[in-house]
């Protein structure tokens, strides 16, 4: 496996490559590897010849009081875990070589990244955009693997590559859970045993939403009320955002015709945590 930090090194890399017809597949992170990310490395594995993993905390896509400087970041310990993984190649640039200085230029998908998350951190789905157009224009992979875990983030990178026709196929891989079903994340880590009790409320909330549907509810205003139900049990979890909404627009979606992301946000202590069900009346 090939350990490369710097744009050029990851450009020449890329050259050696060639056009000989193997495709190039990319899984963007930002490090603190668990078995989420792993699944997508995985399905890269499985649909692709030269599987390569970007490790980047993006700057632009944190707010001024969140959590950049103390995200968890273990480069070696990522490293390992991509080794026995089979990838090949690790882009691990610096901060400082991914936004030269004076940089103005963004990607933004107007209105979608003012919804769910965006709604509440604003700039965040811009530096996601602008990060990832960044990553595809150095790495120039033929297929990118994404996880359903981040909803919005999928929404929002499919109507950009079609939006700007970007050359990249997007897969997106099943949320993988902790056995009692907490999403795994890698701010998970910044939670005591307390909160992580606490935290499993937002899967409740969800399954209890997706039960009311089985059930035949098909009345959001319903599904939200029961959702927030279950976080007024819970007071170490404030709740952000508990919306059913269209899973390609992400536009809030009143009464369920079709495929609907039920998706929720809160705040366990100081950590934010997210998760969603995908539901749908004509499976
Ligand atoms: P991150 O390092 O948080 O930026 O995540 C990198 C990629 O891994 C994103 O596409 C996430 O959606 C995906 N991912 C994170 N957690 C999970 C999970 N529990 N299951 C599946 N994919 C995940």
């Amino acid at each position: 496996m090939k350990l490369v930090k710097t744009v050029n090194e990851m450009r020449a890399f890329r050259r050696t490559m060639g056009t000989g017809g193997k495709r190039l597949g990319l899984v963007p992170t930002m490090g603190a590897l668990h078995e989420g990310h792993l699944s997508l490395v995985q399905a890269a594995r499985d649909k692709s010849d030269i599987v390569a993993v970007s490790i980047f905390v993006n700057p632009t896509q944190f707010g001024p009081s969140e959590d950049f400087a103390k995200y968890p970041r273990n480069l070696e310990s990522d490293c390992a875990l991509l080794e026995r993984e089979q990838v090949d190649v690790v882009f691990a640039p610096s901060v400082g070589d991914m936004y030269s200085a004076g940089a103005v230029t963004w990607v933004t998908v107007e209105r979608m990244s003012d919804r769910l998350c965006g709604r509440s951190r604003p700039g965040h789905f811009r530096g996601v955009t602008t990060v990832v157009s960044k990553l595809f224009n150095i790495v120039e992979p033929e297929v990118a693997f994404f996880g359903q875990k981040d909803a919005a983030q999928v929404a929002i990178i499919r109507r950009m590559v079609s939006d700007l026709n970007v050359p990249v196929a997007i897969e997106v891989c099943p949320i993988i859970r902790e056995p009692d079903g907490l999403a795994l994340s890698s701010r998970n880590a910044y939670l005591n045993p307390e909160e992580r009790k606490s935290a499993l409320v937002l899967h409740r909330a969800l399954q209890r939403a997706q039960k009311l549907f089985e059930g035949g509810e098909r009345d959001s205003a319903k599904l939200i009320a029961a959702g927030e139900q279950e976080f007024a049990k819970e007071p170490a979890a404030r709740l952000d955002y508990f919306d059913v909404v269209d899973p390609d627009s992400l536009e809030s979606i009143r009464a369920i015709s079709k495929r609907a992301l039920i998706a929720v946000a809160a705040y366990v202590g100081n950590t934010r945590l997210i998760d969603n069900i995908l539901v749908d009346p004509e499976p």
